[in-house]
This record gives C-alpha cells, sequence and structure tokens, in this order.
C-alpha cells in the first residue's frame, strides 16, 4: 500500500505551536498524513500545507503542494514571503465562529464608547450618583466602518441591528442593505466627515499600511456628544501609527481609542498606550482561532478540492488579501 500524501503544519517561526492543530488537524483529514513542517518531510508526498507566521521560504520546494492554508483570515503574515511557490493558491479562512467573535468585540466596544462606561466606572470609584450627562440614542451615534469583507459587513450588519447609524468604506464599490457606503480614495474624505466612531477591519497590505495617521484622524466628525473621534482597530497593528495615535489623543484630535492590535506584538511595557487614560488594549484576542471551527473548515476545502472542485475562498497575491 502507498504512503498517504501530507498535510504539513507551518506554525511559527521554530515550529513551536505547532502540535495542537497537527492533532486537531489529524481527526479531521483521515485520508492525510499530518505532521509539523518541522522534522523529517517526505517532499514528495507533501499535498496541503497549514501556517501561522512560517518561516519565510519554508513552503517552496514541495513538487505536489496544491493549496497552501491560511490559519487565520489575515494573510499578511503569509504574502510577505517573496519565496511562496508562484502556482499554489493560496486559501484563507473564512469562518463563522471567528466572523460572529469579531462582531461581539466591535458591538461591545462600539457600545462601551457610546454608553460612557469608563465614566460610569470612575464615578462609581468615586461613589458619586451622577445621572447626567444625558444619554442619546444608538441612532444620534455614526459609526464607520473601514473594509466591508466577511468581517467587516457581518459588523456593520449587527451594528445597525442595535440602531447605530452605520457606514462602509471598501477598495471597490459595495452595496448592503440599508447602509451606506462609500469607496476608495475618491470616497474616503465623504466617509470619514461623517463618522464618529471608526472601526477598523481592513487587511494589512501595501495600500492600507500606516493608514491610521494624524492626517485621516483629523479629517473625522468633531460634532459627537462624547466630545470626539473615537478610534477602534482590529484590523493589524500595521494599519496605525502609534505615535500619531498618542499625538491626536493628546492634542484633542481623537477622543480615545481602544485597539486590539499593535505595530509590535506583544505590546512592550516601554509603550506608553499601556497607561494613557483614553486608551483601551485589547491583547489581539478579539477574535480568538477556535481549533474545531477552524480545523473543520480547512477538512471541508481539502475535500472539496479532493472530490475535483476549484480552490475558493483564495488570496489575490497582488492585492496582497
Ligand atoms: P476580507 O478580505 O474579507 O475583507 C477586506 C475588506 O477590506 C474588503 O472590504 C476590502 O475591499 C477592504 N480593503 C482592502 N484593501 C483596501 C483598501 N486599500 N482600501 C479600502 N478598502 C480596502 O477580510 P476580513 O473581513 O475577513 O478580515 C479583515 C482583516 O481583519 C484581516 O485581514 C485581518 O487583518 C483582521 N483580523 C483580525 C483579527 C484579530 O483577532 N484582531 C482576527 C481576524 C482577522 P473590497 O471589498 O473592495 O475588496
Amino acid at each position: 500500500m502507498s504512503e498517504p500524501d501530507v498535510l504539513v503544519v507551518a506554525y511559527g517561526r521554530d515550529g513551536a505551536g505547532a502540535a495542537p492543530w497537527v492533532e486537531a488537524l489529524a481527526d479531521r483529514v483521515p485520508g492525510l498524513h499530518v505532521q509539523s513542517l518541522n522534522g523529517p518531510v517526505d517532499i514528495a508526498r507533501v499535498r496541503y500545507a497549514v501556517t501561522w507566521r512560517h518561516p519565510p521560504g519554508s513552503l517552496t520546494g514541495f513538487p505536489n503542494l496544491k493549496a497552501i492554508f491560511s490559519l487565520g483570515a489575515g494573510v499578511d503574515h503569509l504574502v510577505s514571503d517573496s519565496n511562496l511557490p508562484a502556482d499554489v493558491p493560496i486559501v484563507r479562512i473564512v469562518d463563522p465562529d471567528l466572523r460572529d467573535r469579531m462582531s461581539e468585540w466591535v458591538v461591545l466596544h462600539t457600545l462601551i464608547h457610546h454608553r460612557q462606561v469608563r465614566l460610569y466606572d470612575w464615578h462609581q470609584s468615586e461613589k458619586m450618583w451622577v445621572e447626567d450627562p444625558f444619554q442619546p440614542a444608538a441612532g444620534e451615534v455614526r459609526v464607520g466602518v473601514m473594509g466591508l469583507g466577511v468581517l467587516g459587513a457581518d459588523a456593520t450588519r449587527k451594528l445597525k441591528m442595535i440602531g447605530f447609524d452605520v457606514a462602509g468604506w471598501s477598495r471597490t464599490a459595495k452595496t448592503l442593505d440599508g447602509i451606506e457606503t462609500f469607496s476608495g480614495q475618491e470616497g474616503l474624505d465623504r466617509f470619514l466627515a461623517r463618522t464618529q466612531i471608526l472601526v477598523v477591519l481592513l487587511p494589512l497590505t501595501p495600500e492600507t499600511r500606516g493608514i491610521l495617521n494624524h492626517s485621516l484622524f483629523s479629517k473625522l466628525a468633531r460634532d459627537s456628544y462624547f466630545g470626539g473621534p473615537i478610534l477602534l482597530n482590529a484590523g493589524r497593528g500595521g494599519l496605525q501609527n502609534e505615535a500619531d495615535i498618542l499625538a491626536a489623543l493628546d492634542d484633542g484630535i481623537l477622543k480615545a481609542a481602544t485597539l486590539d492590535v499593535f505595530e509590535t506584538e506583544p505590546l512592550p511595557e516601554s509603550s506608553p498606550l499601556w497607561h494613557h487614560p483614553a486608551v483601551t488594549i485589547t491583547p489581539h484576542n478579539s477574535a480568538i482561532s477556535n481549533y474545531g471551527s477552524i480545523t473543520g473548515f480547512i477538512a471541508g476545502e481539502i475535500a472539496h478540492l479532493e472530490s475535483g472542485g476549484a480552490p475558493r475562498h483564495t488570496v489575490d497575491r497582488q492585492r496582497a488579501y
């Protein structure tokens, strides 16, 4: 009997962290031998690779590789490898569990700002019974979502369901039921001018790197009852200029920022973001990967490919997402 084809897990620069994925995938793809890339590999048998921040260049030289899966919705860790085999499709994760977790984070933190939860926390700590300030309805708050993909479109709908006045911005024109949409550079300034709470769910690409800077913040709407624009970023840390965020908070261009992602992760102890009174930090866990759900998606896509289907949810390498 011939040896089974191989699925390799390339997790991290040194393979540490591969083991739980190897175990979870082995149960899901019975026809394949699942193993870490760190170990002896019979290169001719490797048919699939599953990766998260693999060492650049380590996915070359597999003559029978049929698809590369990113273990996350973001693929910046993958497409930055200039030695990826050119003719092998890259498949991104599309996972309802991950999507729903992200929307929870977005709705939660939008509501925290809208309902001024930090102010009431402070009042409580001072035993102050202060009914003011008056609390307007969600419909009076204009939220803008940058990125209307799998995650952004869902978050937008859920914010709308709660009652926020939501709009979205994407690279190409989109239609979302009941939601005002803007696209491209020509739509960006109009989108920003109406946005009081900015939610960022963009991928990190050469076009979006550093987009969250002082110039962009200064174009946001300043007429909110909470006293200035608020930034929520759960896309990628490379989208934001942290020195600009701090400067904008200090000179009143931004009122507050809630950040799940950072230029350097883990966020260094020396970062002033840690103790800035207007900054809320979550440790890149807005939408943590669920092994069962993600490996189920990968197994389904492998079964689809093995039955002759064309690759789906593929990454466009030119766009880098
Ligand atoms: P998608 O690829 O489905 O959507 C990306 C969206 O961004 C699209 O609407 C796209 O526009 C838009 N976009 C891309 N480039 C530009 C640009 N230059 N200008 C304007 N719009 C642009 O991605 P997902 O929604 O699945 O995920 C978004 C990002 O969220 C991921 O790339 C990842 O970085 C991040 N993420 C963070 C997690 C966390 O734990 N913090 C977890 C998971 C993901 P168009 O529709 O026109 O193509």
